[in-house]
């Protein structure tokens, strides 16, 4: 019944919020390890110079491992550090380590400043081994340079909103820096996805917020929410995704929901245009 076809085009998505705390590292590498479960082979690329996603997909990132420092500032192919997750062959996660703290700086004086993901990702898809069916990007909490290769080198953007007060602050800054990319950097990036995160259903303000960002963005919203679940935030102390953690966890069938609702609206949008074609 959860039967999805995987042998479109690799989907690159990027998963951003300047904020930080919203969930965008819990969503990147549970949503990651709910599609690798769903039969799909998933590339995690950590921008992020804390490592939490390398961490949580149990994936080795101290300062002498080969990561996306290497990628962005001396070029080295990104199958160069790519690594596979204990937790799946169908698995990977490209690290990040502690240099990449230095990469927001040294990257401005480089040429391509903006494309050195892109042009890496290309190249690596180009060339991969087995095909990858979706390629999700970790996002830091800024808008700086490594934010920026990420929206550079995407298709798709996911935001991440916690159900909490202000959770749509700086909601239009993100989204006019998305225009600019758009604009100069690359046409075919798109807000495709937007995930509730931490929602706790007994309190009015997490529905509030939850009805709020519904009528701003009624089509980029999922239907499922993921909850505030315990299991959740310990997992990553396990090195584990909560998919290898806790399977059976609210927090593991809501982001296996997730991850179907994701993959099946491209099914879906893709009909959709050709329904559009035929009329
Ligand atoms: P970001 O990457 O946006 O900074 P994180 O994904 O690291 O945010 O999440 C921030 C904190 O909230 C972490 O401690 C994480 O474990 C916790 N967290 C995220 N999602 C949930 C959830 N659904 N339930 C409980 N805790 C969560
Ligand atoms: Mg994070």
């Amino acid at each position: 019944n959860l039967s999805i076809d995987f042998t479109g085009e690799t989907r690159v998505i990027t998963v951003s919020n300047q904020k930080g705390g919203v969930g965008k590292t819990t969503t990147a590498v549970n949503l990651a390890a709910a599609l690798a479960s769903l039969g799909a082979r998933v590339l995690v690329i950590d921008l992020d110079p804390q490592g939490n996603a390398s961490t949580a997909l149990g994936v080795p990132h101290n300062a002498d491992v080969p990561s996306v420092y290497d990628v962005l500032i001396d070029q080295e192919p990104l199958a160069d550090v790519v690594q596979t997750s204990p937790e799946s062959p169908n698995l990977l996660c490209a690290p990040s380590t502690i240099h990449l703290a230095g990469a927001e700086i040294e990257l401005v004086s480089q040429v391509a400043r903006e494309h050195r993901l892109r042009s890496a990702l290309e190249q690596y898809l180009a060339t991969a081994d087995a095909q990858v069916d979706f390629v999700i990007i970790d996002c830091p909490p800024s808008l700086g340079l490594l934010t920026i290769n990420a929206f550079t080198a995407a298709h798709e953007l996911l935001i991440p909103i916690q159900c909490e007060y202000y959770a749509l602050e700086g909601l239009s800054q993100l989204l006019g820096n998305v225009s600019m990319i758009q604009k100069h950097l690359n046409s075919t990036l798109r807000l495709s996805t937007i995930l509730l995160t931490m929602y706790d259903g007994r309190t009015r303000l997490a529905q509030q917020v939850a009805d709020e960002v519904r009528q701003h963005f009624p089509n980029e919203v999922l239907g499922t929410v993921i909850p505030r679940s315990v299991r959740v935030s310990e997992a990553p102390s396990f090195g584990q995704t909560v998919i290898a953690y806790d399977g059976q966890s609210a927090g593991a069938v809501a982001y296996r929901e997730a991850a179907v609702e994701i993959a099946r609206r491209a099914e879906g949008s893709a009909t959709e245009r050709h329904e559009e074609g035929d009329a």
